[in-house]
């Protein structure tokens, strides 16, 4: 079923929630530099990816494999793509060599198996894997991610493999209407990646935590990479 709505509402769209992370930067006093949009174009056709492009997004999400496989036309690294494709979603072990042939980074490692697979992956490739540890800060049963207290020995498998690059976390926060269920999970990210960065003497710079529903929240909480799609697209069938 298509979806799609006009580039032009594409646009006001993007301006409102531009707007909405200038003002949460304001009042905390960090520069909207600090925050990228993430546009989620999962379930939606090509042409969310094409909006995000035209506009000058630097990145698109994806939570499936197949589905990305099915909509990019060009390939990691590729000249002229000029967006870096991400993955969102949880991925099993066994998809691992479709995701390092179709991601530019991949968001939701929250195991060593997965670690382990990608590393073989990405280093048959011939590449260096961007990756983050994907945390289950806010202790959510519905949510995958690592459980906090794995996180350790995730990120010390994570750093012993030699094609994968740590850049950072990310989160989900749980579904609540209590504005402050999200605001205490990403602050508990937050906290995760200071302890770990000591721990392991790395920097850990990307904070990727924020959807539609709790920008401000997530921007507060010194959110590196905001991740949206109905804002954005609209909702999802
Ligand atoms: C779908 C999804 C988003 C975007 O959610 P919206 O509420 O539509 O902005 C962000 N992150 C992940 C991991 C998702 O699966």
């Amino acid at each position: 079923m298509d979806n799609s709505i006009s580039y032009e509402a594409f646009v006001a769209n993007v301006r409102s929630v531009e707007a909405e992370i200038a003002r949460a930067c304001s009042q905390c006093g960090r520069s909207p530099a600090e925050v990228t949009l993430m546009a989620v174009t999962k379930t939606h056709g090509h042409w969310a990816v094409e909006y995000a492009q035209r506009y000058g997004l630097k990145c698109v999400g994806e939570n499936r494999v197949q589905e990305a496989e099915a909509k990019r036309v060009d390939r990691p690294g590729a000249q002229g793509g000029g967006i870096r494709w991400e993955l969102i979603g949880s991925l099993q072990s066994n998809k691992a060599r479709h995701a390092v042939a179709l991601f530019e980074r991949v968001q939701s490692v929250d195991r060593a198996k997965l670690a382990l697979a990608l590393d073989k992956y990405a280093g048959e490739a011939g590449r260096v894997l961007p990756v983050l540890l994907q945390i289950n800060a806010g202790r959510d049963p519905a949510k995958h991610g690592a459980e906090i207290e794995d996180a350790p020995q995730l990120l010390e498998t994570a750093l012993s493999c030699a094609n994968l690059k740590v850049e950072g976390l990310m989160t989900i926060a749980p579904l609540s209407d209590d504005p402050d269920v999200a605001a205490r999970c990403f602050d508990s990210l937050r906290t995760i990646r200071d302890d770990l960065a000591v721990r392991f003497g790395v920097a850990l710079p990307e904070l990727s935590m924020g959807m539609s529903g709790d920008i401000p929240q997530a921007v507060r909480a010194g959110s590196t990479m905001l991740r949206v799609g109905t804002a954005l697209f609209g909702g999802r069938v």
